[in-house]
């Protein structure tokens, strides 16, 4: 009878009961399709089963043994070696498990017990014959097998849940298949599944957990089969669905709404120091329309280090003074906010406007200067978190610019949007997230991409050293010196840590000002004083100064043009992103430039592979692809916080073919609001106890 439905409860699966029962609600699997939704780990093909004499050394293989005889090897470490000799009646061989003294307590093999083990075979060293080190196994009961042993067919094999075995899961999966209903409600409307060319429910269900020899085993076990595709597209689905709502609400709210016309534009082409690129062009008039249209704007700009993102700015804020608003621009630290200050005095006060920097304290040491705030006789408020301070308060805020966004969390995004009624809102980033990702991080966001240099830059050659040559990186300091240009030396730290052997800052100042003279060598760190980090930026800007070390703080947005010397210390102790971020501080100008990744002589694999990368190209784009295989999107720079689900199956970088077709799916359907509705209900009761995706 098949009376199961995908929410009946678990224990009515046949051979569940209470007892199964309660162990498998303990780990959130209550339904029927809560255990549909555990797929399999891997399949193992036992359609063709290798024998002990026919095993190929070096070959991964099952194979059906009996076991002969069981030992423990004791080992000086810990654990032991559990020895089983295995047989097929005529020839012998071992299964050799590391630390297998559990394995041999719990009395897991007896001698004449059916085996099915997959494992690589290779020569063993002490016994004569073949051994398989640490093979997956599964014991086969006593008699004839049985179905859920799969014998001649893909057999899938599942992760235990609380002591239930693969193999018992196995039969459960089995039994619920028997009495579960022929007319399963597919989520995925027929349409949308014939467009994909994805299966239908109750098809991919069986044969992710049932496959036949028809089914591709090398498709299946890389999660790339037809039926996988159809549940990573349902998760990503319903994640854009999500984000393109949200997108949707934004665009019917009303906000800020400014006008352009000629008069406007002149004065902005008054200001401008260059020609744009075609790309600043392409997404300044991207902005246009966003600013001109009834919703308020929310915009990433997105444009790889030095690709020109203040100068889009800039014109914005034009756009929003002409119109008799007020904009603020938000940076992540002091010196990056200086120095948008300085750009935007000498850019934007010809045209008039009053231009203000908002340091930390604003309420106690500058009460002036927020008066004249609140009375809007300042156009423009650059500064840090200074401009989230209650005291910090507008007239008419009508447009909010973020630079480096990653650097922020959304809420400290939205809290300067609330100082103002909806303003429009320009985000900026140089971190290099593909551009589909980019979509999905910032989901409620729309993406304007700068994928173009200013012209005129010469490639930055970068080399990664050990320290053994550091007397290269001092022949290049001397070298650009003596040219009249100036160099960066980076450090991870600002003092001698005792535990972490490393050269501080400071003690690396000493050195350089012992071999080029103090006058000529500036020291920038963390703890220095706001003064005085503009003092020494400053004297670095003018050119006084042909050497500044510092810590991090120059990592974003510093601009001088003559600077031709990026030397990085301790580069394995950063991440690509900010390694590229470090090297786009120069290269500035029409000069050659350098970068020099400086590391110990010995480091480790990963270091290694991520400091060589940054050295083999400048693209922004493909380092972040690079970092994303390497670490994971989880990891990506200031991702943590973009409130992404965990999918189940599903996985932002290597499936991002299938989430360009949710994102399209998802356009496509958000405007027709009770079937959109419908869509969303269904798949998030699919997604409702599983950890299928959801988006708070
Ligand atoms: P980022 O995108 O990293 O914030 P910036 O806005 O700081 O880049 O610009 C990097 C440098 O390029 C600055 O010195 C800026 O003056 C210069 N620049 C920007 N746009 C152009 C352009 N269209 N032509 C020439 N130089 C430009
Ligand atoms: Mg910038």
């Amino acid at each position: 009878m098949n009376t199961l439905h995908l929410d009946s409860e678990i224990q009515y699966v046949k051979g569940v009961g209470p007892k199964r029962g309660a162990l498998l609600r303990a780990r959130g699997i209550h339904t029927v399709q809560d255990l549909l939704l555990r797929f399999p780990r891997r399949y193992e093909d036992r359609s063709r089963l290798a024998s002990l004499d026919t095993l190929v050394t070096g070959q991964t293989a099952t194979l059906l043994a009996k076991v002969y005889s069981v030992r423990l090897i004791s080992t000086r470490s810990r654990g032991g070696i559990l020895d089983v000799v295995l047989t097929d009646g005529v020839t012998y061989g071992h299964a050799k498990w590391f630390n297998g003294g559990s394995l041999y307590r719990q009395k897991k093999f007896v001698p004449g017990m059916a085996l099915v083990l997959t494992g690589k075979g290779e020569v063993d060293k002490y016994d004569q014959g073949i051994v398989l080190f640490n093979p997956e196994f599964e014991v086969l009961p006593e008699g004839e097998p049985t179905a859920p042993d799969g014998l001649g067919r893909y057999v899938p094999i599942y992760e235990e849940v609380s002591g239930i075995s693969s193999r018992q899961l196995r039969s459960i999966v089995l039994a619920a298949f028997g009495s579960l209903s022929d007319t399963l409600e597919d989520p995925l409307p027929v349409e949308m599944r014939s467009r994909y060319s994805l299966p239908g429910l109750r098809t991919s269900l069986e044969a992710l957990h049932q496959p036949t020899l028809d089914d591709d085993i090398d498709l299946l076990n890389r999660r790339r089969s037809p039926y996988h595709r159809r549940f990573i597209f349902e998760e990503f689905l319903l994640l854009e669905l999500t984000l393109a709502l949200r997108r949707h609400h934004l665009r019917s709210t009303v906000g800020v709404r400014f006008r352009t016309n000629p008069h406007i534009r002149e004065r902005i082409k008054e200001i401008l120091p260059f020609h744009p690129t075609a790309a600043q062009k392409r997404v300044f008039a991207e902005i246009v329309d966003d600013l001109r249209a009834s919703h308020p704007m929310n915009r990433l700009l997105q444009g790889d280090v030095g690709s020109g993102k203040t100068l889009v700015a800039f014109e914005t804020i034009v756009v929003a003074v002409e119109n008799g608003y007020q904009a603020a621009m938000m940076a992540p630290t002091e010196i990056l906010a200086e120095q948008h200050y300085i750009s935007a005095r000498r850019i934007l006060e010809p045209l008039g406007y009053k231009v203000a920097l908002l340091r930390k304290g604003v309420g106690k040491d500058q009460p002036d200067l927020l008066a004249e705030l609140r009375g809007g006789r300042i156009h423009l408020a650059i500064g840090t978190h200074a401009l989230l301070e209650d005291a910090a308060a507008f007239s008419r805020l009508g447009l909010v610019v973020i630079d480096e966004q990653h650097r922020f969390g959304v809420m400290q995004r939205l809290r300067l949007m609330e100082k103002g009624q909806s303003p429009n809102t320009l985000v900026m980033t140089a971190t290099p997230i593909p551009r589909t990702l980019a979509m999905t991080f910032y989901g409620d966001l729309d993406v304007s991409v700068i994928d173009e240099m200013p012209p005129g830059r010469t490639p930055i050659r970068t080399v990664h050293i050990g320290e053994g040559r550091r007397g290269y990186a001092e022949k290049l300091l001397k070298q650009e010196l003596e040219k009249g240009r100036q160099c960066y030396v980076v450090y991870p730290l600002i003092e001698e840590s005792e535990k972490i052997d490393l050269r501080s800052a400071t003690e690396g100042y000493g050195q350089l000002a012992d071999i080029f003279g103090s006058e000529r060598v500036g020291l920038l760190h963390g703890r220095l004083k706001g003064e005085e980090k503009e003092a020494i930026m400053r004297a670095f800007n003018a050119g006084d100064i042909g050497i500044l070390v510092s810590t991090t703080v120059v990592e974003v947005g510093v601009d001088v043009p003559n600077a031709t010397l990026m030397l990085i210390e301790h580069a394995e102790r950063f991440g690509m992103a900010q390694l590229h971020q470090l090297r786009g501080r120069v290269g500035r100008g029409t000069e050659a430039s350098h970068c020099v990744l400086m590391t110990p002589d010995r480091i480790g694999g990963v270091a290694r592979e991520r400091v060589r990368a940054v050295a083999a190209t400048t693209d922004g784009f493909r380092l972040a692809e690079t970092d994303l295989r390497l670490r994971g999107p989880g990891e990506l720079a200031g991702t943590r916080q973009s409130g992404l689900p965990e999918f189940l199956l599903a996985d932002l970088v290597e499936d991002v073919d299938i989430l360009v077709e949710a994102r399209g799916e998802a356009e496509r359907w958000v405007r027709d609001a009770p079937r959109r509705d419908k869509l969303i209900a269904d798949l998030g009761r699919r997604a409702g106890a599983s950890s299928l995706a959801t988006v708070g």
